[in-house]
């Protein structure tokens, strides 16, 4: 009998110590990184098994266990603020039962109380210091206790008043800052452009742009903010929370939007259904609504758990699915060559949107569902995320969809590398491609061609001035000239690194083409070893594999690119506008060309640096191990391993002395 109780706990504990291992994991990538990897339904749904747990079985509880933890901690890159008023969470709730025993809980501690309904903007909490009406500092939530200091970021705000309508002696306000949705839609733009890794959503954009070391990049990003709280104030009082915000917007402050003042739980839920109603149309993210106590002295009365007030609650949207008709699919290219596949859906209401999209995400997943056109599918929102098919109800076909093989933008043929489960198209001049191509080209280590960054390509692209790469260099400077902000200076400027480019080392150029898996070493190690253009095009696999620091999914992407007939057009194109074809790297003496050395134990006069520097004057490599790509392993006194293992492979072992012979 012991033994099945001992057992059942243990199994429990362990689920325990899973559940709470798991949170603080995505806890860490959500607030740390500010990059989720699991949606915040899936995190809270997680949360709430720990908590039951936690509840049934208290001899399990743990004081640093995340149901007790607020937030994320303060990094050490700014300087920490405590907070004088602690920065509290919210409880949650996913059903109107669970606000109706929230109302239940705070009714048997307090008879006469008056709700205030408002909506939970999805950003990140921070407090807002005034002195004499002077903004004085600005920080993170942190964990609640401690936060970051972030005032320089704060100040570029538009919406964080640096002086008050009036001069209060001392406030501290608490506001979520946030990103607008079309900043975020323009932000995210920018980094699929720049090749980066885009942010999630709006929160995480706000998170990673309010936690920025300079402030213009701050500024640049279009945050907003709105403000909630009142959380210390010298020179007046107040004594409810609708009272708080009234003043709050008589400061100058922008203050959390269409809040409502109602008189008991019912009316505060049909308040949340209007809200929810509305939050597709809203230019900001919400992720719910918060039911608060109005009355200060109530308040009181309630008190606080360690992570939140037990005076407020805060309504989730839950996830909402429904059934539709998937009509079509729509595939789409992206700027990175990716091919992606949208749903067409007969249009449902869904979360306060109407959908009438759904991602679809790749061929696998398409797949693993088994999804085709025409068929029946269940579709979830989760407020804020976009749409996704979750399962099919009824197949109507005989198969499943699949992708094109064709590009449907330029109608090069696409492909699919090993390990991965994108398709892609990698045709250099592919339409849809050719901003972020342009943009790589230009760049400082691909073409260097200064004046031409990202917005100049963007006006040129818009005017008609440049269709596709080669473009570059057949610019009309005399269109240029007459364009809105341009001058005859400027465009001779750039007509000037134009032509300069046109002499770069062959390597700029293998760069500049955006293979893929070919970076600016990369395209220096085939410029240096094949020295032309023609000699790369037609080296095979095996030809490239012999380069030390190649391997075979780099060997492939370059014999895959050159092979396209666009990328043949191209480099055709370019070559007759005068781009040079030729790697310019000195090199006096090729008599190490593609070898490989290793060197090992003490040679009897020459330093290990000094051979190495001879090595690479005649043109070859050293490695630090032994390969099957290795040439040689030059060999002194006490080699030891290596020289096993060189023995191993059948590589040929020098000495110094037959190395001497072979550099006369
Ligand atoms: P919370 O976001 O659920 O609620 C508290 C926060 O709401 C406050 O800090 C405040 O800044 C904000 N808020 C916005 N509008 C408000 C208003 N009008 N009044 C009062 N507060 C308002 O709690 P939390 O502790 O900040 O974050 C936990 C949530 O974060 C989780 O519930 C989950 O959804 C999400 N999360 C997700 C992941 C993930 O991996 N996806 C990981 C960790 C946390």
């Amino acid at each position: 009998m012991n033994i099945i109780i001992g057992d059942s706990m243990n199994e429990t504990q362990k689920k325990i110590e899973d559940l709470r291992n798991k949170l603080r994991y995505h806890s860490d990538r959500y607030y740390n990184d500010d990059a989720p990897e699991i949606e915040d339904y899936e995190y809270d749904m997680m949360m709430r098994k720990l908590k039951e747990l936690e509840e049934q079985f208290p001899e399990y509880d743990a004081v640093d266990s995340p149901t007790k933890k607020v937030g994320g901690k303060a990094d050490n890159s700014f300087e920490s603020v405590v907070h004088t008023v602690r920065m509290e969470s919210l409880q949650d709730a996913f059903s109107k039962d669970e606000l109706i025993d929230f109302d239940k809980r705070v009714s048997d501690v307090v008879s006469d109380k008056h709700y205030v309904v408002e909506p939970k903007i999805d950003g990140l909490s921070v407090s807002l210091e005034y002195r004499d009406g002077i903004f004085v500092r600005g920080s993170t939530r942190g964990d609640g206790d401690v936060g970051e200091d972030v005032s320089g970021n704060l100040r570029v705000i538009h919406n964080v008043p640096l002086k008050l309508n009036k001069p209060v002696p001392y406030i501290e306000v608490r506001g979520e800052v946030y990103m607008p949705k079309k900043s975020f839609d323009r932000v995210v733009d920018r980094q699929l452009l720049n090749g980066e890794k885009p942010f999630k959503n709006p929160r995480n954009a706000a998170a990673g742009s309010l936690r920025q070391k300079d402030s213009a990049v701050t500024a640049s990003r279009g945050l907003d903010i709105f403000i909630f709280n009142i959380q210390q104030l010298e020179g007046g009082t107040i004594t409810s929370h609708k009272q708080s915000l009234d003043y709050l917007k008589e400061l100058g402050f922008n203050t959390v939007p269409f809040y409502k003042r109602v008189d008991n739980i019912e009316s505060a839920i049909d308040e949340i259904d209007r809200i929810g109603e509305s939050r597709g149309a809203l230019e900001f993210d919400i992720d719910g609504a918060v039911i608060k106590v109005d009355e200060f002295s109530s308040r009181e009365i309630l008190g606080s758990t360690a992570k939140y007030p037990r005076w407020a609650v805060a309504f989730k949207y839950p996830p909402e699915e429904k059934q539709t008709k998937l009509v079509d699919i729509e595939i789409a290219v992206g700027r990175t060559g990716v091919l992606t596949p949208t749903a067409i859906l007969e249009s449902v209401h869904l979360a306060g949107t109407t959908v009438s999209r759904a991602t679809l995400h790749n061929q696998d997943f398409i797949n693993e569902k088994g999804i085709a056109v025409g068929d029946i599918v269940t579709v979830r929102k989760a407020g804020d995320i976009i749409p996704e098919v979750l399962c099919v109800n009824e197949h109507n076909s005989d198969s499943i969809y699949t992708f094109p093989t064709h590009c449907p933008s330029c109608n090069e043929k696409v492909i699919r590398e090993k390990d991965e489960a994108a398709i892609r198209c990698i045709n250099p001049e592919c339409p849809a491609q050719l901003l972020r191509n342009l943009i790589h080209f230009c760049s400082r280590d691909a073409m260097d061609i200064e004046g031409l960054g990202p917005a100049i390509i963007e006006t040129f692209v818009d005017n008609g001035l440049i269709k596709s790469t080669y473009d570059i260099y057949n610019l009309d400077y005399e269109k240029i000239a007459s364009l809105d902000g341009f001058k005859e200076t400027s465009a001779n400027n750039i007509r000037k690194s134009v032509e300069k480019s046109k002499s770069n080392d062959l390597s700029k150029l293998i760069f500049a083409l955006g293979i893929r898996h070919i970076g600016a070493k990369a395209g220096k190690l085939l410029s240096d070893h094949f020295r032309t253009i023609d000699a790369i095009m037609s080296a095979t696999v095996d030809d490239i594999l012999s380069i030390e620091g190649y391997g075979q999914i780099m060997a492939e992407s370059v014999v895959n690119y050159f092979k396209t007939d666009s990328a043949k057009e191209l480099i055709k194109k370019l070559s007759a506008s005068g781009v040079n074809m030729k790697s310019t790297t000195e090199v006096k003496d090729e008599r190490f060309a593609g070898m490989t050395f290793v060197l090992t134990g003490t040679l009897p006069t020459l330093k290990r640096n000094e051979a190495s520097k001879i090595i690479e004057s005649f043109g070859g490599k050293t490695s630090s191990s032994v390969s099957k790509k290795t040439t040689y392993v030059l060999a002194g006194e006490e080699a030891g391993s290596k020289l096993d293992k060189a023995n191993a492979l059948g590589i040929d072992v020098i000495d110094e002395e037959t190395f001497m012979g072979m550099i006369k």
